[in-house]
This record gives structure tokens, C-alpha cells and sequence, in this order.
């Protein structure tokens, strides 16, 4: 089967409808049933004939190996080119051993960990059969109402960048022909994040310059990084769906930043054209998205119903369906397929590979290294010790902690919270009781579970809270107007902590929360996200010290959610609140709740205390071809060792435009042992300073600029320097 292939020979071979099949991607049964001779209620409504499915190009996930094994090998029969097919999957963060959720990666602030998750997915995910992942999910986001901020890797630009690359790079290994390797598909393209009111699929309004300041650098980030696909999204740009977004993928993505790589749609969306009015039917949807410049229709029947006729009509340059079909073939090429269809598909080598040890161990360790410490009043680390600890709320078993785009994962296979526990002290000092459910729960079962909870919770020298969103609240379309815990979990809290043991709450969601009463009455307070298939056992880690907490959040805690969106590094005003406990009535302030959000963006604690030496620069003067050396002195002065994350933050006090009032700009993750000092130097440039001026030119202008450094974006130490 194996052959080499003259890709241009092959394409100016090929007929019309073979070249439309390349840009049709559907999913794995319309292969099988058809196989079978059967026509779904899928098939009809999508208009998809048998010669479409033998002719499509790609598949959008797979049961593993052995289907793809048995699909391709389908499909080589009865194409007559023998083109193989390519499958793409969502492997978001883990095929089958499960890795935390990206917005709790992201809390690692760790770009060699979040490159580890993405080379044991990739390597899973192709002894499984995949070519492609949809990730990384790069979209900023600000608004926790929306379910898919747990994709992201939270609201800051450089942030995003940074965990963008080390994504791909995980992924595509450097070279998309060997074995083990994927390539990246980038989404979604672009702002997707910016919905308004947090609701799932809404409207986007964005400035031109926000979309280039805030939203669209992590996105270039990847492709910079050498990322093979972008995958547009499902909201209008400047009135313009992405799907049909001339001005943002001709423009944008391939005239400015050179990209050569294959575009897709997201799910359905080129027919979605039709509901967001700008196209009156199907066939106008698939000309105005092959014209903007959309490479591969997923899922919306619109290509392989209407191309042919556009393009026989005159309507559509064959040249725009020539350039899309070449770039799937480059892509499929630059995979090694045409030599090997089967490239790595091998159901042995996936049993082997997939949730090995080794893997289990990585996820145990990025999982602790992604749980945020918020607040600790001498409750925690736990003594190995202790007599007896009462672990109590729904997620005191729960198994439903991989969260959302975790498919392959097993509930059976993942280790809950009273499973990591017992592993570390042994079942006998362990009372585990629910106290409630996160939903659907009578008064009377609650009163009955409440009981249950508060005897427990009185026999133990300790309690844990396992407190959480129901799994199924955050992730597509799931946007929540309240953001609290859901049901009657924080009653169940107080009622809990009013027993006054040493009380942690460790907290299972997907989303910054609005935790603000939980978090004045809580001893102390663990951000344990959605952790994956080891999580239990990295919360155990954490809780009894064989591992220090260090991550710091990546997207603000709001105090409520009439605040959001609120963000750290927002604009200044005209009339900025003086300070947070100022009450003057003519600046910009909420008469009832402070401007700050209840945790802000980069803040976490450890079990030890870093102490930071005043900021030190070499000079205070910049200039274009020089640098500034800014050096800080961090000590551990606690009682563990530990990781501190030090962040160097920016602010341009004076500019053509409105600058935010502080950008994040570096960081490093560095570890103290105990008493240990080290010095922190991050070289300041110019290119650090550059922004989109009044005219739009993306430069950076001469005159007084803030430095700050600190442990996260609200406790700062401020000097100033000039650029001249
Ligand atoms: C999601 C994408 C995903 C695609 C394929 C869509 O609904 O928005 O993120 O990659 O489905 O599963």
C-alpha cells in the first residue's frame, strides 16, 4: 500500500469531486455504516451521498486503533486514488490518561510541564489512530460565566503565548512524520473568547485594537511555533462570522502572518452562516467560506453539496479549491501517509502505551503543580500522623474529575480524592460522607446527609471540604449566569466549619467561582480545578506536603459576578478609584462592592514565605539597542522549600493611547530550598514596550514607564524607568 507521492502530480490528476472530498471532513460512523450499505438520519440531513464519504478527506475522531485501523482500510478500498485519510481528534488535555484542565495547566505558569501533557497526549493519541488534535484552545478569556474558559489558558496575552508554544511543540515534536508525533490545529480563530455576557456562541464586539492587542497574540504565538491548522470559530469578528471572515483569514492569517498551513471550520459552521445572516442558503454559505479562505468543512455538508456547481457555474476560482486541496494533501503528506496509511496505528503498541505508569506519574505530578494554594491559616499541610480525617462533600469519591474534552478518559480509571487519601494514610483513619449533592436533592435527603456529615466531621481531628461544580456545568455550551457552588454546598460549609476543627475546602470546578463568603469563613482554601485521572493522588500530595503548592492563577476570582468582566490588566480611567477603601463618589467605582476582584490574576500561596529584596536596575535609562537589568533578590523564609513564580509586570505611564495599567511581561519559576536566596534578573527591552499606536502601527514610544515585580499582579513593588 505504501507509496510515494508527487503531491502536484497527484492533484492535477484528480477530478473536481475528488478535490471537494479533500475538504470534507466527517465523522467515523458515516464510513461504517455506509460500509454496510446504510444511510443515516445524519447522512440525509447533511446531503452526504456515498461517492461524498468515499471521497472525504478527513475523519473527526476515532474509538482508537482498531477503528481507525478498519475505517482507512475501508476507505483504501473504495478510493480510487488511494488517498488516505487523515483523523483529527479533541485531544484537549490527554487521550486516556487525563491531565488537569488547560485553564488549570495554565496555573503551573510551567511552559516544560505543559510541553510534557502535550507529548504523552500526542503520544497516546497516534497509537490511537490520530493525525491532528484540535489544541490548543488559545482563546483569552474574562468572563468565567462561560464554560469554556476551563479550555483556556486564562486572560493574559503573554501568558496564553507562551503555554501556545509549548502545546505545539509538545504535540508536533519538531517533525510531524515520526511516529508518536501530531500535528496542531490551533482555535478558536478568532475571540471566541470575548462572547458577550459569557454566553456560550454569542455575539463578539471587539476593537480592531483589542483583537490585535489582547486576543490575537496567542493565536500568532502558535503558528509562529510552527502549528499546521487554525480552526475558526463560531462568532463574528467585526460583524463577520469567522467561517466567512475574508478580512481575518486572507488577510490576517495568511497575507500578515504568513500562514501556509490548512484551515477548518469549527463544527457546522459554514452552514451556521445561514442563521447569523449573511448567507441566504447552503450554497451561498460555501462560496462566501472557501472565498474567505476556509480549507475544510467540518461537518456541515455545505462543501460537498455546493462547490461543484459553484465552480461550474463560474461562481468559485478553481483556484481556491486547488490551493485549499493542496495544502490537506501537503499536510497529509508532511505526516507520512501516503507512505504509511497506517502510520503508527497499532492496537498492541496502544494498549501499552496508554495510561502506562510513566504517564500516570506525569499527570500525578502536573496535577499537583496546577493546584492553587488560596488560603491557608495554619490548616495545612496535614501530618501523615493525624488520627482521623473526615473527608466530606460530594467530591469526597467522586470520579467525575477529569472535566470536560476528556472522552477517552475513564471515570474507573481515575483516582478520587478518598482513593489518593487512603493511599497516603491508610483507610482506617478516613471517614468519608457526601453531605449533599451538587443537584437535585430533596430538604429530606439533605437534612439526613447533613446529620451523617456533622458526625463525621465531629469524630476527626480534621475536615476536608470536597466541594464543586457538577461536572457536566462547565465546557461547551455550558455557560452559568451564577457562578456559585450549585445545590446547597456552601450551607453544608458553614454548618461544617461552625464545628471549628482545622477545615480545608478544596474546590472541583472548571471556572473561577464566586467564592466570596466560603472564602471568610474558610480556615483555608485549595483550588484543585478539574485535575484528571491522578488527581486524588495530587491532592493528597499537596495536602500532607510531598508536594509544596506553587501555582498561581491565570484569570481572576471576581468578588461577584455583577463585576465581571474583571481582569487584571485593564485600562486606567479618568477618574480612577483612589484606592480600594476610598469612598469618593465621582470616580469610577460600584457603591456596593469593591473594584477589585475577591483573588486577582497570578495569585497563590505555598506552604512557605518568599521574601523579595527591593527591585535593583543596572540603570533607569533605555534605549532601542540596549537593555535594562532588573534584579530582585528572592529568599525562602519559611519552613518547606518551594517553587516561587516571580512576575514582571509593565505599565507605559504616558502614550498616544490608552495603555493597560499593568501587562505581564516575564516570569520565572525558580525553587528555594529552605533559607536558600536567589537572584532574579529579567532583561528589559524595547520590543517589550511596543503596542498599537493611534495610527495602528504596532511600535513603541519614547517616555516614562513603571516596572513592577512580585508574586502576583495586585502585591507589586513599582520602580521607574524612562525610554529614550
Ligand atoms: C468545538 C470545537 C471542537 C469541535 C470538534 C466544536 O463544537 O467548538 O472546539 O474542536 O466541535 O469536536
Amino acid at each position: 500500500m505504501a507509496q510515494k507521492v508527487n503531491i502536484e502530480e497527484l492533484l492535477k490528476s484528480m477530478t473536481l469531486k475528488e478535490k471537494i472530498g479533500q475538504l470534507t471532513q466527517l465523522a467515523p460512523f458515516f464510513f461504517k455504516d455506509s460500509a454496510k450499505g446504510i444511510v443515516t438520519g445524519p447522512m440525509e440531513a447533511l446531503g452526504i451521498k456515498d461517492s461524498d464519504i468515499w471521497n472525504a478527506g478527513s475523519v473527526l475522531g476515532t474509538a482508537g486503533a482498531e477503528e481507525t485501523f478498519e475505517i482507512q482500510k475501508l476507505y483504501l478500498e473504495r478510493n480510487e486514488k488511494k488517498i488516505p485519510l487523515m483523523f483529527m481528534a479533541d485531544i484537549i488535555h490527554g487521550y486516556r490518561t487525563i491531565f488537569p484542565i488547560p485553564l488549570a495547566l495554565g496555573c503551573t505558569w510551567d511552559e516544560n510541564l505543559v510541553e510534557k501533557v502535550a507529548r504523552v497526549s500526542a503520544i497516546e493519541a497516534s497509537a490511537g489512530g490520530v493525525h491532528v488534535t484540535f489544541s490548543p484552545m488559545v482563546d483569552l478569556v474574562r468572563d468565567p460565566r462561560w464554560g469554556r474558559v476551563m479550555e483556556s489558558t486564562g486572560e493574559d496575552p503573554y501568558l496564553n503565548s507562551v503555554m501556545a508554544r509549548a502545546f505545539v511543540r509538545g504535540y508536533q515534536g519538531g517533525d510531524i512524520s515520526k511516529e508518536g508525533n501530531i500535528a496542531s490545529c490551533v482555535k478558536h480563530f478568532a475571540a471566541y473568547g470575548a462572547v458577550e455576557g459569557g454566553r456560550e456562541y454569542n455575539t463578539v464586539d471587539v476593537s480592531e485594537r483589542m483583537l490585535r492587542e489582547f486576543y490575537l497574540p496567542s493565536y500568532k504565538a502558535a503558528i509562529d511555533e510552527g502549528c499546521k491548522m487554525v480552526m475558526t470559530s463560531f462568532n463574528i469578528v467585526n460583524s463577520i462570522p469567522s467561517s466567512g471572515n475574508k478580512w481575518l483569514l486572507r488577510g490576517i492569517l495568511r497575507g500578515e502572518w504568513g500562514f501556509d498551513g490548512v484551515t477548518i471550520s469549527d463544527w457546522g459552521a459554514i452552514k451556521e452562516l445561514i442563521p447569523h445572516g449573511v448567507a441566504e442558503d447552503e450554497k451561498e454559505a460555501a462560496r462566501k467560506a472557501i472565498q474567505a479562505g476556509v480549507d475544510i468543512d467540518m461537518m456541515s455538508g455545505c462543501y460537498a453539496k455546493h462547490l461543484e456547481e459553484l465552480v461550474e457555474e463560474g461562481q468559485v476560482d478553481i483556484k481556491l479549491i486547488d490551493e485549499a486541496v493542496y495544502r490537506v494533501l501537503k499536510l497529509k503528506e508532511e505526516l507520512g501517509l501516503f507512505e504509511n496509511p497506517f502510520k503508527g496505528v497499532d492496537k498492541e503498541k496502544e494498549k501499552r502505551v496508554v495510561l502506562c505508569e510513566e504517564h500516570r506519574r506525569i499527570a500525578r505530578e502536573v496535577a499537583a503543580a496546577s493546584i492553587v494554594l488560596l488560603k491557608n491559616e495554619n490548616v495545612l499541610p496535614f501530618n501523615k500522623d493525624i488520627k482521623k480525617l473526615a473527608i466530606i462533600g460530594p467530591y469526597a469519591d467522586e470520579h467525575a474529575i477529569l472535566g470536560p474534552w476528556s472522552w477517552q478518559g475513564r471515570w474507573e480509571e481515575t483516582v478520587s480524592l478518598k482513593e489518593g487519601i487512603i493511599n497516603k494514610i491508610g483507610e482506617s483513619k478516613v471517614l468519608v460522607e457526601k453531605g449533599c449533592e451538587t443537584e437535585g436533592e430533596s430538604d429530606a435527603q439533605y437534612k439526613e446527609s447533613l446529620k451523617k456529615a456533622l458526625k463525621a466531621a465531629s469524630e476527626a481531628d480534621a475536615v476536608i471540604l470536597a466541594l464543586g461544580e457538577h461536572y457536566d456545568m462547565s465546557g461547551e455550551a455550558r455557560s452559568r449566569a451564577f457562578i456559585t457552588l450549585p445545590g446547597r454546598q456552601e450551607d453544608l460549609a458553614r454548618e461544617i466549619i461552625k464545628l471549628g476543627k482545622p477545615t480545608v475546602v478544596i474546590l472541583f470546578n472548571g471556572r473561577p467561582l464566586e467564592i466570596r463568603e466560603l472564602y471568610k469563613i474558610a480556615p483555608a482554601v485549595l483550588e484543585a480545578w478539574f485535575p484528571g485521572t491522578e488527581g486524588g493522588n495530587a491532592i493528597a500530595d499537596v495536602l500532607f506536603a510531598d508536594k509544596i503548592p506553587s501555582a498561581k492563577l491565570t484569570m481572576s476570582f471576581p468578588y461577584t459576578v455583577g463585576q465581571i468582566p474583571v481582569y487584571y490588566n485593564h485600562f486606567n480611567t479618568g477618574r480612577p478609584k483612589p484606592s480600594e477603601d476610598s469612598n469618593e463618589r465621582f470616580c469610577s467605582h460600584y457603591v456596593d462592592i469593591p473594584n477589585a476582584p475577591l483573588l486577582p490574576f497570578g495569585f497563590g500561596l505555598s506552604y512557605t514565605q518568599f521574601e523579595y529584596s527591593k527591585i535593583e536596575l543596572d540603570k533607569n535609562i533605555l534605549h532601542a539597542n540596549n537593555s535594562i537589568k532588573a534584579a530582585v533578590k528572592v529568599k525562602n523564609v519559611g519552613k518547606y522549600p518551594g517553587d516561587e513564580i516571580v512576575q514582571l509586570y509593565i505599565r507605559d505611564l504616558t502614550a498616544s493611547v490608552v495603555r493597560p495599567v499593568k501587562e505581564l511581561k516575564g516570569f520565572k519559576k525558580i525553587h528555594l530550598e529552605v533559607g536558600e536566596e536567589k537572584e532574579v534578573v529579567f532583561e528589559i527591552n524595547e520590543s517589550m514596550l511596543r503596542f498599537y499606536n493611534e495610527n495602528m502601527e504596532y511600535v513603541s514610544e519614547k517616555g516614562k514607564f513603571l516596572l513592577m515585580i512580585g508574586s502576583n499582579s495586585r502585591d507589586l513593588q513599582t520602580v521607574e524607568f524612562e525610554y529614550r
